[in-house]
């Protein structure tokens, strides 16, 4: 047998999502794609590697492109990358296929970053998300908004704060981009260093959790004071849509967002039961250019993204969301070793009820135990005299009380008591 020191381990960074806990995963993913449906988005999947250039688009000064990116060449000499995020994919698959505009297409998918693991940060972890491209129209900002909120209170989760912003037009952001750079140049001995990559793009410093930042950053100019007209009314639009339909939200003057390609509405949904720096629960924004930059017809567009770990992280303290304490309803005993056994377990499971049983094993008192621990409610057994008398015995495994009932009828019979 091998040692512990030869069994293998998932790599550094990278966690495995094992039954029961996946249940919960289902659950989560069965909510949102429920309320995509809802709110009129399709299933997107593109693949998990695009061209490097596909990501790396989303802008060098992305610590995501620059730092994190799992890029590798292939067997061909092609370089590729495996997917950060899932904004790129989607915006060349929308390049490419051109569907009619507005196309509004969520997703389920891995991304991979190679971040300094810790809880709630990974080098994969799971991303929902949603994009609606080819329209600018401030109404489809608040249905994005909307949607991601109702979807975190369907879970449950209530102590969940949404932080919105606006990043405005181009015009906007070369006027308050040159005033930030002197601002930061005035502070270069706080920046030390780092000061090159204030330079490369001065909104990346606004989102650094850097303690030894924070009082220059909280003093930063702000960029809602520099909104050009056009940008002004279309992020006034997305307050009033987001009152009308009782979305609360907080104007967060420094909040920028990780990605260069953010234009116009950012907003960020922070989990306050998470606490640390790992409190974003997801987020996104508009990404008006990215489609032409990548080869695309213009389409202004928006989408988000919101990672399942931290997510369930933020379910598991604020308790909701339990973890569903039975994956079956019905364990099949088997006392006599009939193939009708068999028969019996498929036809519970054709009548639509979860069954299983033990294999292998006719020891009686081991297969109670291992119904015990299914959780299921109702044990079903097969005993040589009840076999021969056409009935089953079922038994209430939370009450330990036992009826027999005819063969022919205990699927209607556990149908009926399942309810
Ligand atoms: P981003 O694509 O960086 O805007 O992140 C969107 C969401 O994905 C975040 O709000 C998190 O919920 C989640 N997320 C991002 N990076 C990680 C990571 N390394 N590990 C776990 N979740 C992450």
């Amino acid at each position: 047998m091998a040692s512990d020191r030869d069994v293998f381990q998932a790599p550094k960074g990278t966690r495995d999502v094992l039954p029961p806990d996946s249940s919960r995963w289902m659950e989560v993913i069965g909510a949102f794609a429920g309320r995509a449906e809802l709110y009129g988005f399709g299933l997107v999947m593109t693949p998990i590697f695009e061209h490097y250039e596909v990501f790396a688009r989303l802008g060098q000064s992305t610590d995501v492109v620059s730092k994190e990116m799992y890029d590798f060449v292939d067997k061909a000499g092609r370089r590729l990358a495996l997917r950060p995020e899932g904004t790129a994919g989607t915006v060349r698959a929308y390049a490419q296929h051109r569907p009619t505009p507005p196309w509004k297409v969520w997703y389920c998918a891995p991304n991979f970053r190679y971040e300094a693991p810790q809880e709630g940060r990974y080098r994969q972890h799971w991303q929902l998300g949603a994009e609606a491209i080819g329209s600018d129209d401030p109404q489809i900002d608040i249905e994005m908004i909307d949607f991601l909120d109702g979807f975190y209170r369907s879970l449950g989760l209530r102590q969940v704060k949404l932080l919105i912003n606006s990043m405005g037009d181009a015009e906007t952001r070369q006027r308050y981009v040159a005033v930030l750079l002197d601002y930061w140049l005035s502070n270069a001995a706080t920046l030390g260093d780092e000061m090159p990559r204030a330079q490369l793009n001065p909104l990346r410093i606004l989102d650094s959790k850097r303690p030894d930042w924070q009082v220059i950053i909280a003093a930063a100019p702000k960029l809602g004071d520099y909104l050009s007209d056009a940008s002004a009314a279309q992020f006034d639009a997305v307050q009033a849509g987001l009152r009308s339909v009782d979305v609360a939200f907080e104007v967060a003057p420094r909040l920028v967002r990780g990605f260069d390609y953010y234009t116009a509405t950012v907003f960020e949904f922070q989990g306050l039961a998470l606490g640390g720096a790992q409190n974003a629960l997801g987020g996104g924004g508009r990404y008006d250019k990215l489609s032409a930059e990548m080869g695309g017809p213009q389409a202004p567009a928006i989408g988000f993204g919101s990672g399942i770990e931290r997510l369930l992280l933020a379910c598991d303290a604020e308790a909701v969301l339990p973890q569903s304490t039975s994956s079956t309803d019905v364990f099949v005993i088997d006392a006599i070793g009939e193939p009708d056994v068999a028969k019996l377990l498929h036809e519970i499971r054709g009548g639509d009820v979860r069954a299983d049983r033990s294999y292998g094993s006719k020891n009686l008192k081991k297969q109670w135990a291992a119904a015990s621990r299914s959780g299921a409610r109702f044990g079903v057994m097969y005993g040589e005299r009840e076999w021969a008398e056409g009935n089953v015995v079922v038994k209430d495994l939370s009450t330990a009380q036992q009826i027999e009932v005819a063969r022919l009828q205990v699927v209607q019979w556990l149908r009926d008591h399942l309810k």
